[in-house]
């Protein structure tokens, strides 16, 4: 069978295949979106029941979260509030009904990505669907991660373990390559080229300065900096002492 070629790419690859779990109870509703997104190259997984809903979502592996607010078992609001603390990158669309405003601005705060008003056409779905895939992506290209520590490469903000961590920029620099670099063992010479960008006396110990205050300021109580140093070489970020 020939199939026509009837649709012009609107989407990245990644994009359009993305996994999306629906969490919804209208048979209806699922039956609609289910066949709506598979035909957009969507892979769809669907519960129709908030505590298996929440549970397939913490534990599974979706790039898409699509919600319905009154759930059995556990309310829509609910479920966004656990997702939101263990997986704050998981962007969720939730679907309300009309007159439920008070729930949609609940939604938002407690951190929907976007909501749709039922009842919405296929074509808004999938809309909002890439465009939440869209910015998800852009984050996550903006973030780097390591051990407990998260860089913004935008903001130039850094937190480890969710606590902020004010840094110089040279400070800052040199973080970024350690965790680009993350289990791997660096020469002084290497981080000196890569953070201070010129060949540097090599008697200079100005690295092991700047790593001594990153250490310093990335330490949280008992918990040291995850920044080892593998002697005679240089320093490695992460993968234990
Ligand atoms: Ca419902």
């Amino acid at each position: 069978m020939q199939q026509e070629a009837q649709e012009i790419p609107r989407a990245s690859p990644a994009v359009r295949s993305a996994s999306v779990l629906l969490i919804e109870d209208e048979p209806g509703i699922v039956d609609f979106v289910r066949r709506g997104l598979e035909a957009e190259g969507f892979t769809v997984a669907v519960e129709q029941d908030g505590v298996a809903g929440e549970r397939t979502a913490l534990r599974e592996s979706f790039e898409m979260v699509v919600l319905d607010l009154m759930l059995p078992g556990r309310g829509g609001l609910q479920i966004l509030r656990a997702l939101r603390d263990a997986k704050p990158g998981l962007p969720v669309i939730v679907l309300t009904a009309r007159g439920e405003v008070e729930d949609r601005v609940t939604g938002l705060e407690a951190g929907a990505a976007d909501y749709l008003v039922k009842p919405f056409s296929l074509a808004e779905l999938v809309a909002r669907i890439r465009a939440q895939l869209r910015t998800a992506a852009e984050a996550s290209a903006t973030v780097i991660q390591g051990e407990d520590i998260e860089v913004n490469l935008l903001t130039r903000r850094v937190r480890r373990a969710g606590e902020a961590v004010p840094l110089s920029t040279t400070e800052f620099e040199l973080l970024v390559y350690l965790l680009r670099h993350r289990g791997q063992v660096l020469s002084r010479e290497q981080i000196l080229s890569a953070v201070w960008g010129y060949e540097h006396d090599p008697a200079t110990n100005i690295v092991d300065v700047y790593i001594g205050y990153l250490r310093r300021k990335l330490r949280r109580g008992e918990s040291p900096a995850p920044i080892y140093t593998v002697r005679s070489v240089g320093y490695r970020l992460g993968h234990g002492g």
